[in-house]
């Protein structure tokens, strides 16, 4: 049996923050910690790839550039659109679109890099814990680590060992579709992303979405529906149906392209998000559930486990007690707080006409009111080559 101090279940945007923040306190975490990936990068990831300002501030407090050298859309004007309105909110980017396949490779390799092993293709199967420590079993082999964190998204196995956390409620349902584009055609000549949320009126808790994309370099639109089912008193959405008619309305039928679904698990103040040895982040402890955004999120829980595991082995106490007020008074908490809140209020409303052209009214007047962001400079083309190496230098 290998013995670990601490122990990442997952690579995605979570697991791989949580290690590059543990390095970056101390450079010795680099001997302590060990990733298990049950996929090998460039790993596929059902994912619209945007990653807001929140998303950015973390890359760049971990010494990355704010724009990555990966191809990327570069959203200037983020539109809400409902029945023909719309608001328009604008930044130097308000968003960067990544093909996740490569996003996430090209974070692998940094981590990597900096003296990570991810080992690959590794599959953990069972988590065992008991007072001194937890027993990891993998498809491989069997490790005792001190702590262990739960960075393996909606679907892993590590939340459903922390009471509370909503294993079957508190998840949102998306359908994508992913289809080649011509790069002079809207949203790419506008720069912009679209949230339709027209949708609403037909029991959707959420929104369409029309986003630009690159996958290896050549230009796609990804499209989807969003439903967060908040209140699930409220009758179930037509997924299918509804991501039809809006292709269709938005004069882009699917024509025959892959749609594929997947579930995000979504943060709620009532949920729990540790247990004593186990530290959850990402999508396992909860992403934003007004807009199903993650990857930001997944990057900012990442910093927080790292310095709660950090105090955890200076004290000696892996109890994690104070994990949650972690993530309620910090920078990402106050973010998933108030978009909990907007969620929870819209949501319960949200098919009713009335209720979409106040907020409306009401999100015109503030987009007036308020300062679009500073800008970023935005780097040098991509060298997309780097994004496709698998990080096979840190494999065991
Ligand atoms: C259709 C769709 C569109 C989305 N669009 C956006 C968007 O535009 N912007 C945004 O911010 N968010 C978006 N999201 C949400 C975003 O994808 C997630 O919030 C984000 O991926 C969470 O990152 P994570 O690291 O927590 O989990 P993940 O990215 O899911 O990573 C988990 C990792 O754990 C590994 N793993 C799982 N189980 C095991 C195991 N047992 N053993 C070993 N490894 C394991 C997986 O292989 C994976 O690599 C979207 C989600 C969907 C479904």
């Amino acid at each position: 049996m290998k013995t670990i101090d601490l122990l990442i279940v997952g690579s995605g945007p979570a697991g791989v923050s949580t290690a590059l923040h543990l390095l970056q306190q101390d450079p010795g975490w680099a001997e302590r910690l060990i990733v298990i990936e049950k996929a090998r990068h460039p790993r596929p990831k059902l994912c619209g790839g945007g990653v807001t300002r929140l998303g950015l501030k973390v890359l760049s407090g971990l010494g990355l550039s704010q724009t990555l050298p990966l191809p990327m859309a570069w959203v200037e004007d983020v539109r809400f659109v409902y029945r023909g309105r719309t608001i328009h909110v604008r930044g130097q980017p308000q968003v960067q679109i990544f093909y996740r396949a490569e996003l996430d490779a090209y974070l692998a390799n940094q981590a990597c890099r900096r003296g990570v092993t991810i080992r690959q293709e590794e599959t953990v199967a069972g988590l065992a814990f008991d007072n001194n420590g937890v027993t990891v079993r993998t498809d491989r082999e069997t490790f005792r680590a001190q702590v262990v964190v739960g960075a393996d998204g909606s679907k892993g196995i590590s939340r459903r060992h922390v009471q509370g956390t909503g294993a079957h409620t508190r998840v949102a349902r998306l359908l994508e579709v992913l289809a080649p584009a011509a790069s002079e055609a809207p949203p790419f000549n506008g720069q912009s992303a679209e949230f339709d949320f027209t949708p609403a009126e037909r029991d959707l808790q959420g929104y369409f979405w029309d986003f630009p994309a690159f996958v290896g370099g050549k230009p796609h639109a990804n499209r989807g529906v969003y439903d967060a089912r908040l209140m699930a008193g409220r009758r179930r959405a037509d997924l299918p149906g509804i991501l039809g008619t809006s292709l269709a309305a938005h004069g882009r039928p699917s024509d025959g392209q892959a749609i594929a679904g997947h579930p995000i698990h979504w943060f709620s103040p009532g949920g729990s998000f540790s247990r004593p040895r186990l530290l959850l982040v990402g999508d396992a402890a909860g992403a934003d559930p007004l807009f199903g955004e993650g990857i930001a999120p997944a990057l900012a829980y990442g910093k927080l486990a790292a310095q709660a595991a950090q105090d955890a082995f200076v004290r000696g106490d892996f109890s994690f007690r104070d994990y949650r007020r972690r993530i309620l008074t910090s920078e990402l908490g106050q973010y998933l707080l108030i978009r909990w809140l907007i969620a929870w209020a819209s949501y319960r409303l949200s098919d009713k006409r009335w209720f979409m052209e106040t907020m409306w009214t009401l999100g015109k007047i503030a987009t007036a009111v308020f300062a679009p962001p500073p800008p970023i400079r935005q780097a040098a083309p991509a060298d997309p080559g780097e994004a496709f190496t698998s990080p096979e230098g840190c494999q065991e």
